[in-house]
């Protein structure tokens, strides 16, 4: 017998029947004897609508009340499918954040997770009865309820499953895995039966939208055994949970020595989200970076690649860096109004730009995974336009319009491609 939380995302408890598929998919668990713990998304869709209420209610939300309204949502599938296994024969009842409670802190909209208490669900547990519980959401200081952020039910899963020191951590999802590469973009893709912490925290940061990578992060600090899987098989077709054979079934993320037959290069990942900004002849004396650098981030903006020239002159030099998309604009307000203070000749932007990463545990102790990159992008035509690595990551910034290309070439290039 296990303890496992298993969690449903959005698209999983869409609608009743959707919601009667999960059920079942608790039932073949409880049957096979573990004891479960749920954690459920609002059905899909939801969420926005609510959002959406909270902004036409409103200019600028009061973050508490924000926080009442988006974290509805949860409390209504929670509920309904507690009606759905009860209508089963099965034990269950709804918990929301604040009746466990999940304490977080007064972030409202952004809330971390502080502290679970988990006495009170050991004593269902006992009893056989199954815990569902409004992912999402938690209890603030003074008593208010708080949300964690878009796509924070993946956190609380995790929370969840550290808190009552859960076997394993399933995420049911749209998708039964983690794959090499998005399969809208590449046909040859392949499930991985494993990924590493790491190596998913890299998909995940990059845009592979599996998990929301708060989560990623948790379990690793943690320890929780996590894996990724589809719900929409039929419940009926796969056999419960079975400890000693978790890469049977969708993609088990766990610890690097866990994974056998590691691969150079497990996942290819990019991003449309960041925007190139340039600055074009920037006085080269110490201290502009740390200048430009340090404004940046005091505005609250997240650099990510930056390259800097030598100067050939002896006195300016070329300064490229990303930022999300999103703060674009920010950016050029906070270097606009700056520059008499840093002193340089032009701005220039683009969001014509990807950044694809290539991933992978195994670089640590495999030499040429970058020349390769650069070697099938050459031999494309594909121009690189700032590079940057990491110890198990190499990114590089191209043009956008290459992406599908740089995608399948890199793809068949480190051995992915199913045959
Ligand atoms: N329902 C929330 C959202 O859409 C949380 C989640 O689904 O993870 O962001
Ligand atoms: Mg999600």
């Amino acid at each position: 017998m296990a303890r496992i939380v298993m969690k449903f995302g959005g698209t999983s408890v869409a609608d009743l029947d959707k919601i009667s598929n999960v059920a079942r998919h608790v039932k073949r668990e409880i049957d096979a004897g573990h004891e479960v713990a749920v954690v459920v998304s609002a059905m899909a869709g939801r969420t926005n609508e609510l959002v959406a209420w909270t902004r036409d209610a409103a200019a600028r939300p009061d973050q508490r009340e924000y926080d009442v309204v988006v974290s509805s949502g949860e409390q209504i599938t929670s509920g309904l499918l507690a009606l759905k296994l009860q209508d089963m024969g099965v034990k269950a009842r709804s918990w929301q954040g604040w009746q466990i409670p999940m304490h977080t802190d007064a972030m409202h909209g952004a809330a971390r997770i502080l502290d679970i208490d988990s006495k009170v669900l050991d004593a269902h547990f006992a009893i056989g009865e199954v815990a569902v519980m409004a992912g999402f959401q938690g209890l603030a200081p003074g008593n208010r309820i708080s949300t964690l952020g878009r796509g924070g039910s993946d956190t609380s899963a995790v929370a969840i499953a550290a808190a009552i020191g859960a076997d394993l951590c399933d995420i049911y999802t749209d998708v039964d895995g983690v794959y090499t590469t998005d399969p809208r973009i590449v046909t040859k893709v392949r499930r991985l039966d494993r990924i590493s912490y790491e190596e998913m925290l890299e998909m995940a940061s990059l845009g592979a939208k599996v998990l929301q990578t708060r989560s990623v992060r948790m379990a690793m600090v943690h320890g929780v055994r996590l894996r990724v899987r589809s719900s929409f098989e039929a419940p009926d077709k796969v056999p419960p949970v079975d400890m000693d054979n978790l890469a049977a079934l969708g993609t088990l993320v766990c610890n690097e020595d866990e994974i056998m037959e590691q691969q150079v290069v497990s996942g290819i990942a990019y991003t449309r989200d960041e925007a190139k900004v340039t600055l074009i002849r920037v006085d080269d004396k110490p201290g502009v970076s740390a200048r430009i650098f340090g404004l940046l981030a005091d505005a609250n903006i997240t650099v990510d690649v930056i390259v800097q020239n030598v100067s050939e002159d002896g006195n300016h030099t070329d300064v490229t860096f990303t930022v999300p998309e999103s703060d674009l604009e920010r950016t050029r307000g906070v270097l606009e109004a700056a520059r008499p203070e840093i002193g340089y000749g032009e701005l220039v932007d683009s969001t014509d730009i990807v950044k694809i990463s290539v991933i992978g545990a195994g670089m640590r102790t495999h030499a040429g995974v970058a020349a390769q990159m650069f070697g099938a992008l050459a031999s494309k035509g594909i121009n690189i336009q700032a590079i940057t690595t990491s110890e198990i990551k190499i990114s590089v910034l191209i043009d956008a319009e290459y992406t599908e290309l740089a995608l399948r070439t890199l793809h068949s290039s480190y051995g992915l491609d199913q045959d």
